[in-house]
């Protein structure tokens, strides 16, 4: 029997997760009633196109714990868990992925560190399950995030966290554009731990993140966490302009000491550090536009999502 406000709710983000739904609502509800706490797990369904809600459903009318929030399209993982933060009652929220690599099991830790009063635990993935052209960048992602937030994680990726209810709402409320989770709850948040928690590697199902999507997702980040890109472009920008000036200099000292022929002959290395130099200035419009584009959606103040309908049993 569901209770009217749940201690802790679980959120699932669920994009065609059809081969590991069945085995993932066994093992968190033997998790969740192993905890002993009232309860409530939210799927959100980011527009799976397979079996994943009518899944979900049939498990809904087994458990009315359970919930199910579903969204039109797919708009990407950190919205749905979004959807799930802004339909969650529980004093505390966990987020785990629904394809199995974050096992249930671990749970239990992140609860018990939160109980020395953090307002965040991130878990970080101990033998990390996943290609080395994941695992690499996710180390700098890492450091790098720890410096725009200025709070330091080992690891910036990992899914499987525990909020305080406070902080969550908080979350909620503060809008913006960007959704990455992890930066923005430490952000915000005034205590934060991490734990070790186990990982394993996808048995059923394909990652859901191709090259460019995670391309998005980073860039998503850097932009959105701090102004270290553009001023480091500019500073870029003075130095590049500082080196074409002492090369044009050394280029007509050049001409005066050995000749016009000299400088004729340096004229294609010319063109080459020309090219360098459009290039670069490209990359900074680029990342200019990044930011006037960030100022736009925020002008527009975008949605984050639709919601299609919200699947919940009756109360009986
Ligand atoms: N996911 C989602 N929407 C998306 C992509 C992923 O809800 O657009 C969910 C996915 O179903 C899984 C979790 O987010 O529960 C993590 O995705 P995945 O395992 O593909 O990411 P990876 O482990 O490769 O980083
Ligand atoms: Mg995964």
């Amino acid at each position: 029997m569901a209770l009217m406000t749940p201690e802790l709710s679980l959120i699932v983000p669920v994009y065609n997760e059809e081969e590991n739904l069945t085995e993932l609502i066994q093992r968190l509800l033997a998790v969740a009633k192993s905890i002993g706490k009232d309860y409530e797990i939210i799927f959100v369904d980011d527009g799976s196109k397979d079996r994943s809600v009518p899944l979900i459903k049939e498990a809904i009318q087994k458990n009315p714990s359970l919930k199910l929030i579903r969204f039109n399209r797919n708009y990407g993982q950190h919205s749905a868990i979004f959807a799930g933060f802004s339909e969650s009652r529980g004093a505390i929220v966990v987020t785990i992925d629904a394809d199995l690599q974050n096992p249930p099991e671990e749970i239990p830790k992140l609860l018990q560190k939160m109980q020395e009063g953090y307002e965040v635990v991130g878990g970080y993935r101990m033998n990390r399950h996943d290609s080395i052209f994941r695992k690499i960048p996710s180390y700098f992602i890492a450091k790098m995030t720890s410096q725009f937030v200025r709070v330091p994680l080992k690891d910036y990726g990992c899914m499987l966290r525990a909020y305080k209810k406070d902080l969550v709402k908080e979350m909620v409320a503060s809008g913006g554009t960007s959704t990455y989770i992890p930066a923005l709850a430490n952000s915000l948040a005034s205590s934060v731990a991490e734990v070790p928690v186990e990982h394993r590697a996808r048995t059923k199902g394909k990652s859901k993140y191709s090259f460019l999507r995670l391309l998005h997702l980073n860039f998503d980040l850097m932009t959105s966490f701090s102004l270290l890109p553009i001023q480091l472009t500019g500073i870029l920008g003075v130095l590049i302009a500082l080196c074409g000036l002492g090369f044009s200099v050394f280029l007509l000292l050049m001409r005066f000491l050995k000749g016009p022929e000299w400088a004729a002959q340096g004229v294609f290395t010319l063109f080459g550090i020309l090219f360098f130099f459009v290039g670069l200035q490209v990359l900074a419009i680029g990342l200019v536009g990044e930011y006037i584009g960030r100022i736009y959606q925020e002008v527009r103040q975008r949605p984050r999502y639709r919601i299609q309908e919200i699947i919940s049993s009756p109360p009986s």
